[in-house]
């Protein structure tokens, strides 16, 4: 009864405590009157949500809806995570047919949340597009590449369309939301030449990438590198490739030499694992469509673009 009672005790002062954290907010619709709740964002996936945390500062709540580590593209949300998106103010999404998940959710009856697309107006890449394979008949096929924010050209147009969606949600502080987007973009600007200056360390010859899926298409793109193939030839985890495609690209990369097999923390490993086996080459983990956990150094978008860039660099050198 008494280890009971204490246990109450401290449960009851850990609500009081998280009661007492919990900041005074910005209104939705009144310009900061008092009594009025907090502007509530959903973001997608991790990275959408540092974006738009990097351009809301401490004006918005962002709540993200994907775990940690989760593959965004097999994403099928609870019906607790259902409601979380009906309590938002605005979803944010990475858009370009990333969310797989939200067609469903956004054809479902009395749906009235607004979505944002932050990868609106950034030209897709088609797929096949700077790589030798073209398309298959068969292939799963989408609009275009969905992995937009491999580029840090691309996040910043991420950072203007959060600003722009923030600032007509609570005009009072859109002049807050642009110049933190500003402020986020020189950090990004920054971010791109370092990452260029690494990359020119790689011997030219060196600069090939093959990955679980097609998902480094922008950031090859952007520094020059060569995506090869992918285990999964297509823009989605969620396709299967065929004995003939696994058994083309092992041929690909034994005439390039390739070394190194790249896989994200939310994909399946286990094909890219018999690939590196067959060719006696190495598996090395990248953080693909989320950021890292605690203490992994890839907590936010920059850092999660560092620590990738250095683990490619490392390996290909
Ligand atoms: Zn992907």
């Amino acid at each position: 009864m008494r280890r009971v009672a204490i246990a109450s005790i401290i449960v009851l002062a850990l609500l009081i405590s998280l009661a007492a954290c919990s900041s005074p907010m910005p209104t939705v619709n009144d310009g900061g009157s008092e009594g009025a709740r907090p502007l509530r964002i959903v973001a997608t996936t991790s990275i959408v949500a540092d974006v738009v945390t990097q351009v809301a500062g401490e004006h918005a709540s962002v709540t993200t809806l994907l775990p940690l580590g989760a593959d965004p593209h097999a994403f099928a949300p609870s019906p607790r995570d259902l409601a979380t998106l009906h309590e938002a103010d605005a979803i944010m999404a990475n858009g370009a047919g990333l969310e797989e998940f939200l067609e469903g959710y956004l054809a479902s009856a009395g749906q009235d949340v607004p979505v944002i697309y932050l990868s609106e107006g950034i030209t897709l890449r088609a797929f096949g597009e700077h790589d030798d394979e073209g398309e298959q008949p068969g292939d799963v096929h989408e609009d275009g590449d969905p992995h937009t924010w491999t580029s840090p050209l691309n996040v910043m147009v991420f950072a203007r369309n959060a600003a722009d969606a923030l600032a007509a949600l609570d005009p009072a502080n859109a002049e807050a939301y642009h110049a933190n987007a500003d402020a986020y973009v020189a950090a990004l600007e920054e971010l791109d030449r370092w990452i260029q200056a690494q990359i020119d360390t790689v011997p030219a010859e060196n600069r090939v990438l093959v990955s679980d899926h097609d998902v480094f298409g922008y950031y090859a793109d952007r520094y020059g590198l060569e995506q090869l193939g992918a285990i999964v030839p297509a823009f989605s985890s969620a396709a299967q490739p065929s004995a003939r495609e696994l058994a083309d690209l092992q041929t690909a990369m034994r005439e390039r030499g390739v070394q190194v097999v790249f896989v994200g923390t939310s994909a399946n490993p286990n094909l890219a694992e018999r690939v590196a086996a067959d060719l006696g080459i190495q598996v090395v983990v990248l953080y693909t469509g989320s950021l890292g956990e605690a203490g992994s150094g890839a907590e936010t978008y920059i850092d999660y673009m560092r620590y990738n860039t250095t683990a490619i660099v490392q390996a290909l050198r």
